[in-house]
């Protein structure tokens, strides 16, 4: 008995410091993914919904805002934390993982990343279907931090 006692304990201790680990480690590193279209509920400054990104380049598919900190042009890729977060890039984003940061928004600060959704893909709808994920990106080929 005493022994299954402190095996247990161990198995305790080890889960504990796996997830201990992966806090540091890695979950620490998230980044906030959310999505946004070129509407008065998402770009609710009439003069940033001239149809251009912060960049100067036109709005496209495949475009993202992001902190001033990540320069215009820099490549950002998803990196899914979940079966989930797998299934809505998938079904959501078309299976897009790679982004462009092509624009800025007042709230797109730090460890965020706002993916934007044309009309033809969903717009308004599809953001809000997206939600809010917490999820580590790639910057240029590098796993943020
Ligand atoms: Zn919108």
């Amino acid at each position: 008995m005493n022994r299954l006692k402190r095996k247990i304990i161990h198995f305790v201790l080890l889960l504990f410091v796996v997830w201990a680990t992966y806090q540091i480690a890695w979950a620490r590193y998230f980044y906030i993914v959310t999505a946004y279209c070129n509407c008065p509920v998402c770009i609710n400054i009439p003069k940033y919904r001239d149809g251009y990104f912060a960049s100067g380049k036109k709005l496209y598919w495949g475009a993202a805002a992001a902190d001033p900190a990540v320069p215009f042009g820099a490549k950002i890729e998803l990196v899914p934390q979940s079966p989930k977060d797998f299934l809505d890039i998938l079904f959501l984003l078309r299976g897009r993982f790679k982004y462009r940061v092509e624009d800025r928004g007042g709230k797109i600060k730090g460890r965020h990343i706002d993916l934007y959704i044309p009309k033809s893909l969903g717009g308004h709808k599809k953001a809000i279907k997206w939600g809010k994920k917490r999820m580590r990106i790639k910057i240029n080929g590098e796993l943020a931090r």
